[in-house]
């Protein structure tokens, strides 16, 4: 599997009440100059190895979306300058709802973005508003209809299940909103609640109620039925896509494919190292302008650390692990390296095996962070 890239662009309109990412808001009005010119520093001085080919790029954030179809552009020129570009590649931007106008999607279009994801999250603005989203339902349609004049032929739909306010009806509602749109892909998220964020804080002081875990369960599962009848597969737990519009740089993370990242936070994987760069964006920039680099952590992945992680990863795939292609790119045997948990989480059906397969079944993707935490 060829490379992907990641680039990682801080900036962003409102702090969402959840958000433990690297981003920032109010910031000097000369950042975004500061940080690209980092960030393309960053990117001209990746050698590691120089011109290899890459097949994805990934524009995420904090909210691309909030910078310049100027910015992009250097960027992305930046990458075509360090890297071999597939000609078929998929290059995606993040965009908040808000913050798309249709000369900007044209702009994208002629860079050689060709998906977007659009972080719709919810299409009830009670909930929307709840923590802290500067967009209503409203800007998501318009984005959406924006997006599709300007020739997007290719968009990711996020939903966020578990937000403050959100009863089943109300997710229903957002559902059939989206369903509606038709998108080529849908990202369901179940809230993943920090403590340190000002979220987690308010539900510590008793101050915000969330739904049960009862309620985002049932609401997981109509989800993923209610797609199955629109011909959506549920390919990877939090992902689903009408067919052959699987996001392809998702799918180099789960499958042990190498990618870099840059830019504040961002992370690489590549032969076996990974690298994980400085969260802080003035921090980053600093740091760039002083060494060149601002990797924070290097790690050098084990044999068995590397085998255990690509089994995990996986896992995550509704279709589960060939084991016998697995034990043959490992040397090894996965299933006897990691018996005694195999059987047990089978026996508690989380697990199942099937025609030389090993999977997740529907109550083991409920509870995938408890069956990975086994393969740690
Ligand atoms: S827009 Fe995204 S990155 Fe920015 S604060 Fe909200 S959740 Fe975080």
């Amino acid at each position: 599997m060829k490379a992907g890239i990641y680039i990682h662009i801080p900036f962003c309109k409102t702090k969402c009440s959840y958000c433990n990412f690297s981003f920032v808001i109010n910031y000097p009005k000369t950042l975004p100059e500061r940080y690209t010119s980092a960030l393309i520093r960053e990117i001209a001085s990746c050698s590691d190895p120089p011109l290899e080919t890459v097949d994805t790029i990934y524009l995420g954030g904090g909210t691309p979306s909030n910078v310049t179809a100027e910015i992009i552009d250097r960027i992305l020129s930046a990458c075509r300058a360090q890297f071999q570009i597939a000609e078929d590649s998929e290059i995606t931007i993040e965009i908040n709802p808000d913050t798309i106008t249709p000369e900007k999607a044209r702009q994208y279009r002629k860079l050689g973005v060709n998906r977007a994801s659009l972080g719709a999250q919810s299409f009830n603005d009670a909930e929307l508003r709840a923590v802290g989203r500067s967009h209503r339902a409203n800007h998501i349609l318009q984005a959406f209809e924006i997006l599709r004049a300007e020739d997007f032929g290719n968009i990711s739909l996020d939903l966020i299940i578990g937000l403050p306010r959100q009863t089943q009806d109300s997710w229903l509602n957002s559902l059939l909103q989206l369903r509606k749109l038709h998108p080529e892909h849908v990202s369901l998220y179940m809230l993943d609640l920090d403590r340190e964020t000002r979220l987690g804080k308010d539900f510590d002081r008793g101050r915000t109620q969330l739904p049960d875990d009862e309620l985002t369960s049932a609401c997981f599962i109509d989800a993923i039925s209610q797609l199955a009848s629109d011909h959506y597969d549920h390919y990877e737990i939090s992902n689903l896509a009408l067919a052959g519009w699987e996001s392809r740089h998702n799918l180099k993370y789960w499958m042990d494919a190498p990618y870099y990242g840059f830019g504040a936070s961002s992370h690489s994987y590549v032969d076996g190292l990974r690298f994980k760069v400085e969260p802080d964006p003035e921090r980053y920039i600093e740091q760039i302008n002083l060494t060149g680099s601002a990797v924070v952590e290097r790690t050098a992945l084990s044999r068995e650390r590397m085998r255990n992680e690509a089994f995990y990863l996986r896992l995550r795939r509704t279709e589960g692990v060939d084991l016998e292609a697995f034990d043959r790119i490992y040397h090894g045997s996965i299933t006897d390296a990691h018996a005694e948990a195999i059987v047990r989480l089978t026996d508690a059906g989380l697990l199942i095996k099937e025609g030389g397969r090993l999977r997740l079944t529907p109550r083991g993707i409920l509870l995938s962070n408890e069956v990975f935490q086994e393969f740690l």
